[in-house]
């Protein structure tokens, strides 16, 4: 979507501290850390958040979800981590492109 701020991290648009990045997934810093570490976990394909997946999405939520503990690893996450995907306005979310949180301290 033209005007998702996730999709323009995606693409290179705007900076982001990058921390990983394949054909389907971009990892990166968030802006503004909860913890030592805080990772957003994003598709690249735009999907506005978990309500709005199917049985097509599959693939990529698991593919989300299996990122979380290497990256959590990678980032000296040792004593383990938390994980958030909030869905929708009453769920917290301000950016309508799904993303995982995954945050914690060192
Ligand atoms: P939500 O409340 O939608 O689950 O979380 C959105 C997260 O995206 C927030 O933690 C916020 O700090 C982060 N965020 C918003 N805009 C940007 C941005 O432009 N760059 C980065 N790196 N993180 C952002």
């Amino acid at each position: 979507m033209s005007d998702c701020i996730f999709c323009k991290i995606a693409k290179g648009e705007i900076p982001a501290k990058k921390a990983y990045e394949d054909d389907d997934v971009v990892v990166f810093h968030d802006i503004n850390p909860k913890a030592d570490v805080h990772l957003l976990l994003i598709p690249k394909l735009h999907v506005e958040s978990l309500a709005q997946c199917d049985i097509r999405h599959q693939q990529m939520l698991g593919k989300l979800l299996l990122l979380a503990p290497v990256l959590a690893a990678e980032h000296g996450l040792a004593q383990g981590f938390k994980t958030a995907i909030n869905t929708g306005v009453g769920g917290g979310q301000e950016v309508f492109h799904l993303h995982v949180h995954v945050y914690g301290n060192r």
